[in-house]
């Protein structure tokens, strides 16, 4: 150490590892990719469940959260309750719906708690990753954000956890004449922070849980917002608080307690829930209308504005916490437009009915950008991969891909429910790995799949967000048997993944 660094004092872990030259290459037994709920989930189940692997999360952004750091637009806030998106492992001790901050928050208290931050490094975008059957290893390339130089890393295992859809830009329809509005056209992903809303007429298109909880934080400064929809979404209202925790908590009943107590609680009722959208459809639909009539009135136009064509669930529905979104529009300062785009004007929007919306700001809330694989360059021995040309095990794996998996979380129930259980799989799979001396583990059809009917990565009867709608073609195949597909059934998988044998055919060991 020379006098100067000697004045510093040591290094900790991080500014050792930001100081390897980047003409070295740097091995570790796992890189994570991504430090969002799931990468940091991934860090945590590897220290506990698997200490002594080194591993690596490389993050492009230049903090944790993922999701929640990326996003923000007023209001921000999570769409389901926090005690099932939080991990099972840390308490959520607050409401139910968090905001981003407090999401961050508690993200942060994982990583300060668990000794994880030496474990991630930002500022790296994964530019690259190919896989070695030679050495049964991955080489793997990331763009620092501070040099631009390439940082390049070697490791036995590259775990996924970048997400599902791209950060650096949402998805805009392109509509008539977009050019010729005079206002600001503003898509939530990318909110500028000197968007000044106060006293302006704003449209917000679209009306999923980014309009419905955007619309509410700024209806009270805007002179009006509208929110324009081509066709009604449901929503499930309530108060933001659950009644079980409330009372574990006035009975002094230790957090721990109230944090289990309550997700087995909340999974019970959303399993009960979820299996009445399919079994009686028409109910569960009269349960969600019902809510909303009951914050807007009798008198008000549900069946235009609130009443999809589509059965529940076959979209993700938001939570609006105190009915906020319906208080809004009872109040005059929001309202609802169900109508078609007929074209953009200098001063507004023209609908297809004819009739005009004046704006002085319009908000395009109008989903994401399907991402599969992270904007990442695939190879397996020297030739690309397309991941759409392979099979998925468990919506985890995928065939002919080895010593990889993504963590693609729920729909119906909070993505960390998943980040949980596909990390209790890959610390059993890594274990089982060592045991048995494997160093490659590639999904493959068995000779039971092989008249196995393929089918895109999930039935639009099922769930047909738009996006999963545009980009489906860019996901894996899925086939017609349980262990070919990610079923986006919680309770099923909570049994089914501990009971994985990993002796069956679907896994190749070398
Ligand atoms: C506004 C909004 C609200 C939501 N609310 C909920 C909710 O309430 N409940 C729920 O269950 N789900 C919700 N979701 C879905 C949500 O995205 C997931 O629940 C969850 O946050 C995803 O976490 P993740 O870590 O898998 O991915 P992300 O949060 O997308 O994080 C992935 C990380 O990987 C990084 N990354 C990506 N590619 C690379 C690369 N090539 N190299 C390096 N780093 C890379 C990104 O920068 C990012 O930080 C919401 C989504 C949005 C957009």
């Amino acid at each position: 150490m020379d006098e100067k660094d000697k004045r510093k004092g040591p290094m900790n872990v991080q500014e050792q590892i930001r100081a390897v030259p980047s003409d070295s290459t740097e091995h570790f037994d796992v890189i994570i990719a991504g430090a969002g709920i799931s990468g940091v989930g991934a860090a945590y189940h590897l220290t506990t469940q698997c200490p002594g692997t080194s591993f690596v999360a490389l993050e492009t952004q230049n903090s944790f959260g993922g999701t929640w750091r990326t996003h923000r637009y007023p209001g921000i806030r999570s769409d389901s309750d926090l005690h099932t998106f939080g991990y099972r492992f840390k308490p959520w001790t607050s409401a139910p719906i968090a905001t981003a901050a407090e999401i961050l928050s508690y993200m942060g208290e994982v990583i300060e708690e668990n000794g994880l931050a030496p474990h991630i490094r930002y500022g790296h975008t994964i530019s690259s990753a190919r896989w070695s059957s030679r050495e049964n290893l991955w080489t793997i390339e990331a763009v620092r954000a501070d040099t631009g130089e390439v940082a390049r890393f070697t490791a036995n295992f590259f775990w996924m956890c970048q997400g599902y859809y791209r950060h650096a830009e949402g998805y805009t329809p392109e509509w008539n004449a977009m050019g010729s509005f005079k206002g600001r056209i503003v898509h939530p992903q990318k909110w500028p922070d000197d968007l000044d809303y106060k006293n302006k007429k704003v449209i917000v298109i679209g009306s999923g849980a980014t309009a419905a909880t955007l619309i509410p934080a700024i209806a009270g400064e805007c002179a009006h917002v509208t929110m324009l929809q081509r066709s009604p979404t449901y929503f499930r209202t309530g108060r933001n608080a659950i009644e079980i925790a409330e009372t574990l908590r006035t009975l002094q009943v230790d957090e721990a307690w109230i944090h289990e107590i309550t997700r087995r609680k909340i999974l019970h009722d959303q399993d009960a829930f979820t299996r009445k959208t399919f079994e009686e459809p028409e109910a569960a639909k009269k349960d969600l209308l019902s809510a909303v009539e009951a914050y807007l009135g009798p008198d008000y136009d549900i069946a235009t504005h609130f009443t999809p064509s589509y059965r529940p669930w076959r979209q993700r529905i938001a939570f609006i916490p105190d009915g906020d979104l319906f208080q809004g529009i009872k109040s005059g300062k929001a309202s609802v437009v169900t109508d078609e785009i007929d074209r953009f004007t200098e001063t507004g929007i023209l609908l297809k009915s004819g009739k005009t919306l004046e704006a002085d700001i319009i908000v395009t809330a109008t989903g994401f950008n399907l991402s599969a694989n992270g904007d990442i360059e695939f190879e397996i021995d020297g030739k690309p991969l397309d991941f759409a040309d392979t099979v998925t095990y468990r919506g985890m794996m995928f065939t002919g891909v080895p010593n990889l998996v993504w963590v693609f979380g729920y729909f119906r129930a909070s993505w960390t429910l998943r980040v949980d259980l596909v990390a209790d799989f890959v610390c059993r799979l890594l274990k089982h790995m060592k045991t048995i001396g494997a160093r490659k583990v590639t999904p493959a059809l068995r000779p039971e799949d092989s008249n196995m009917h393929l089918l895109p990565w999930i039935d639009p009867e099922n769930f047909n967000p738009g996006y999963m709608m545009r980009g489906m073609h860019l996901l894996p195949k899925r086939g017609d048997k349980p262990e070919w597909q990610h079923n986006q059934d919680y309770w099923a998988e909570k049994d089914e993944f501990p009971a994985i044998d990993l002796g069956d055919r679907a896994f190749v060991y070398d």
